[in-house]
Parts: structure tokens; sequence; C-alpha cells
């Protein structure tokens, strides 16, 4: 789609199934199971949705999806695609990895940094984009890469995973909220990590958001509905609230991650749910 000067569109960076528990943190099945009935795994379809922008020339991705170098007991507990799914559906868009001029990360949890970066045929990790240059969040990069213990499930192996980007060269950090380029902006959300950013697009006037992690499905616009994976819960609903605040009252576009069945949702307030999905989007 056109926004203003800005081709925008998703790509999926590859379906997979989620841990009920953990998409809903605190919510009690039975209000969830409604809407969204898990598998006999109590696994719930998840995409992992890309953002790809055409800003002035320059061709832009954020987020990279899950990648092809999980190990084999992950790919099997989350069912996920075999091979690149992101580098097979660039290609079906028409885009080759040389092509990506920058890659924003959102934050840097596997399911959306797993992507950046490729096994080569001798075995080494490379990243998957050659020519781009890598955005993220200094706060969010510390975190990923300390090693800390207790964020081993959320950011596997950063040495082998991560710190490939900064080896060549092409990682760019940036504090707080800063114009990536024209017509990109961050937003330090924090909550579901402490570095977590949305994403603005911005052109003549129209406005997109990509939320990551803070709204990842339509089922997460009720501001309660909050992933257990998050770091800083209570910030994670503060923020919300404001976002889809900002989203509803100015009539933006809200991008979604995870939504296995919507690219991008209208949102408007409610009094029952605090926001509701006004139009659903399927794809771009
Ligand atoms: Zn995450």
């Amino acid at each position: 789609m056109k926004l203003g000067s800005i081709e925008l569109t998703t790509v999926s960076g590859g379906v997979c199934r989620l841990d009920a528990g953990t998409l809903y943190g605190v919510v009690p099945r039975v209000l969830w199971e409604r809407k969204t009935p898990p598998d006999e795994k109590n696994r719930i379809p998840q995409q992992t949705n890309c953002v790809l922008a055409t800003i002035d020339g320059r061709t832009v991705l954020v987020d990279t999806g899950y990648g092809s170098k999980l190990p084999e007991k992950q790919q099997r507990n989350l069912a996920s695609e075999a091979g690149d799914p992101l580098l097979r559906n660039l290609k079906a868009a028409g885009f080759e990895p040389e092509d990506i001029d920058v890659v924003v990360f959102s934050h840097l949890h596997f399911d959306h940094a797993g992507g950046a970066t490729r096994f080569t045929e001798a075995g080494e990790i490379i990243p998957a984009f050659p020519n781009a240059e890598y955005v993220a969040q200094r706060r969010e990069w510390v975190m990923a890469t300390s090693g800390l213990a207790e964020l081993r499930g959320a950011y596997p192996h950063p040495q082998e995973n991560l710190l490939p980007l900064q080896a060549s060269g092409q990682l760019r950090l940036i504090d707080g909220n800063v114009e990536i380029l024209p017509g990109l902006r961050s937003i330090v959300t924090g909550g579901h990590t402490e570095g977590h950013q949305a994403l603005l697009f911005q052109s003549e006037g129209q406005t997109a958001v990509f939320l990551g992690d803070i709204c990842g499905t339509r089922m997460h616009l009720s501001v309660m509905w909050c992933m257990a994976y998050d770091t800083n819960l209570m910030q994670t609903r503060r923020i919300k609230a404001d976002l889809l605040g900002e989203v509803a009252d100015n009539d933006w576009l809200a991008l979604l991650d995870h939504d296995p069945d919507y690219a991008a949702v209208r949102v408007s307030r409610d009094d029952r749910s605090d926001f509701i999905a006004s139009e659903l989007i399927e794809s771009l």
C-alpha cells in the first residue's frame, strides 16, 4: 500500500505456534480459549510479520522473524517453517537479500532477530543482508548480549546470533526516540523488554505504527491482555494505553507482528475492552 510517498507492505518471517500461556500471561484460559482455541499441545498459531518499506529509494525491513538457525528441538516445539521463510517470502515479493538497505529491530528476541543472520555452507554465522545497516536500541543490544542467565530463553546464543552484526561493522546503535531516516522514527516503549521500540512511519500526513510485542495481535488490544514474556508488565500496560489511544484518536494504521490472520488494524476506543479493531486488514 501507499502511505503518502512510502511504499509499505508486510512480509512474513514465518508462521509458528506459541504456547498459549506465554502469549496471554495472566489472562484466564476461559477468556482467551473462546477467541483462539489452542491445539492439543496448548499452542496457538502465530505470524512473525516483518514490515518492508521503500522510503525515499531506500529499502527498509523491520524485524526478521525467527530465521533458519533454530535448533531442531525448538523447530519441533514451535512447529516453525523449514528453510528460511523470510528470505523465501522476500524473494516472492521481488527482493533479494542484497536489496535491503536498512534493518530495524523492534527488539532482539529470537523471533524478531533470528533471521538477521544465517549459516554459510561452512557453518559460519554471517549477516543475512550483506548491504544493510542494522539498527537497534543500545539498551536492547546491551541486554540481549549481556549473557544474563535469566534472559537465556529470550535471547538464545547471543554471541553466535547477534555479535556477527557488530563484527561485520553493520550495526548502528541508537538511544531513545530518534529519526532513523526521514519518515521513520523510533518510539521507545520498554515494557516487553527494556529496550523495546515501536516504529512510526509518516508521510504526507499519513501515519502507520508497528507496535512490536506491545500489541502483537488483535486479541492484545485490550490493555490487560499482555504476554508472559514482558519484563515489565506495568510499563507494557501503561504504554499500550497511551500508544493505542494515539492510534485510535488520530486514525493511524496499526501494524501487527504476531496476528495469525491480519497484518494491520484500525482501532477504536471501547468502554468494555479498552480498544477494539474497527477495521481488519488482511494484507497491505
Ligand atoms: Zn518479543
